[in-house]
């Protein structure tokens, strides 16, 4: 193996796995005398919508529990993971002067601002050897039918494209690579504060590589896939969707790993139109992944793609009410319940409430995604904005702005009430203000 550097940086973001990490066998493929590992988080500052906080207790320690997992993982190959507590836009530069970097590896993400970010370092340091790597997708930028520019503006013509002259997924890399050649810890300085440790488990999801593999296998020993199309509406049940979302979300679980165990299910039990429709949501995540890559700021913006904005103002009682779940509808309140107490929400639960935020309570529909951004640990910026324009009818769907029927809604998909109930959701709440709005925004 031919040794390129001195000394390297891998600097881990949503990519916390060893398994199938093309970043990591990048790295080791090039090899260093010395190489730093690294993950730098900026979570915890505020969002950038007013009157949104910082990110929920719930998903901060999802994400810490990842990080433990993952500096355990790689201290079997004897390598220590640097966790700061701090911005990378000051780090990054700091740790490659410090540490004489001449390479640094990382994943390609589908926000705009890290893209951004990866940019300016790319203008910054120009002798520098950077490395972007493709770990979060099925396809690489490469493989797709057509170039970004052109990506089709819909779901279906994206999938068509895809499924016309069917694309490879490339084969998963093995988990036990040895990964890199030689480690060195960063040293804490006074330039670095550490992050320190989680306090609080979710009930339901624990952050990290080795849950999401053991998820992964439980998920393929049941046989939940062949009857996922029928089920993955439901708004409760464990296995009723695949639950895979919070740790791909946070890169502890590869999508192409998922593919994979996908076909070996199809291989082994039989493929139906369930196992399909479950390739079918991951293309769904594909899809909104190369769409916020084309999209850029505009995936932000209150007008998303279009000329005309939806015509929204705010009310922040209705926002309070919604929050809180507080609404009149119960089934709403349900799902905002579950929201902020386990930090996830099916799909069908996402989209009743995305839907009464834009249409009954008429807010901005931008407040809503920050509100998801804040409680959801499968928080995705691709799939959670994309999702809402989406919704609000500025994005991805050709149909325009989608109103659920909330209380079809409730007759179809909770008829008993059994998850209103189990959500204590059922008090009546009779008019979505008490009193007149008062301004908007809060600064
Ligand atoms: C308003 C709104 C906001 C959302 N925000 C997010 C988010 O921040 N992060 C996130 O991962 N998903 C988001 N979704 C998409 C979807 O709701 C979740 O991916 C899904 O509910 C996760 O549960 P699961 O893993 O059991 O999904 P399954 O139904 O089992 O689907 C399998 C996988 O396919 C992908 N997928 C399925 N549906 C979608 C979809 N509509 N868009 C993109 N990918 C999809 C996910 O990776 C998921 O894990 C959002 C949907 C809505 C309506």
């Amino acid at each position: 193996m031919t040794q390129l550097y001195k000394a390297a940086l891998v600097w881990f973001t949503r990519d916390l796995r060893l398994h199938d990490n093309p970043m990591l066998e990048k790295a080791h493929a090039n090899a260093a005398s010395v190489l730093h590992a690294v993950f730098i988080q900026d979570l915890l500052r505020p969002s950038s919508m007013p009157g949104i906080g910082k990110i929920s207790t719930k998903r901060k320690d999802f994400l810490i529990q990842a990080l433990l997992d993952l500096s355990v993982a790689l201290k079997k190959y004897g390598h220590t993971l640097c966790i700061i507590d701090g911005s990378s836009t000051e780090n990054i530069p700091y740790l490659i002067a410090e540490y004489d970097i001449e390479a640094v590896y990382a994943s390609q993400l589908s926000g705009f601002y890290e893209d951004k970010q990866w940019g300016q370092l790319v203008s910054a340091y120009p002798y520098l050897d950077v490395y972007h790597c493709s770990t979060a997708t099925l396809y690489q930028q490469n493989d797709l039918p057509f170039a970004l520019v052109d990506l089709p503006d819909n779901f279906t013509a994206f999938r068509k494209l895809i499924e016309k002259q069917p694309i490879a997924v490339r084969r998963a890399l093995p988990t036990k690579t040895p990964v890199i050649l030689t480690a060195k810890p960063i040293t804490p300085s006074s330039n670095i504060t550490l992050l320190s440790e989680a306090t609080q488990t979710s009930a339901i999801f624990v952050g990290g590589e080795t849950s999401a593999i053991i998820h992964l296998k439980q998920y393929f020993t049941s046989q939940s896939a062949s009857t996922y199309k029928q089920t993955r509406n439901d708004l409760q049940g464990f296995n009723a969707s695949t639950k895979f979302s919070p740790w791909l979300a946070q890169g502890s679980l590869s999508a192409v790993h998922i593919y994979h165990y996908l076909k070996a299910y199809e291989a082994r039990v039989g493929k139906n139109e369930s196992t399909y429709w479950v390739f079918f949501e991951l293309l769904w995540r594909e899809f909104f992944f190369w769409t916020a890559k084309k999209q850029g700021h505009s995936l932000f913006t209150k007008r998303g793609r279009k000329k005309m904005g939806p015509l929204t103002s705010f009310y922040p009682e209705r926002f309070r009410a919604w929050c809180s779940g507080e609404t009149p509808w119960p089934i709403v309140n349900a799902g905002m319940k579950e929201l902020v107490e386990t930090g996830f929400l099916s799909n069908r639960a996402r989209q009743i409430v995305a839907s009464c935020f834009v249409n009954e309570l008429e807010l901005d529909w931008r407040y809503g995604a920050a509100f998801f951004e804040q409680h959801l640990l499968d928080y995705d910026v691709a799939s959670n904005w994309g999702n809402w324009q989406y919704l609000a009818g500025v994005g991805a769907d050709p149909r325009g702005k989608r109103h659920f029927d909330l209380a079809k809604q409730t007759k179809q998909f909770d008829p008993n009430e059994d998850y209103i109930n189990r959500w204590d959701a059922n008090k009546a709440v009779l008019s979505i203000d008490s009193r007149d709005a008062a301004d908007w925004p809060i600064s």
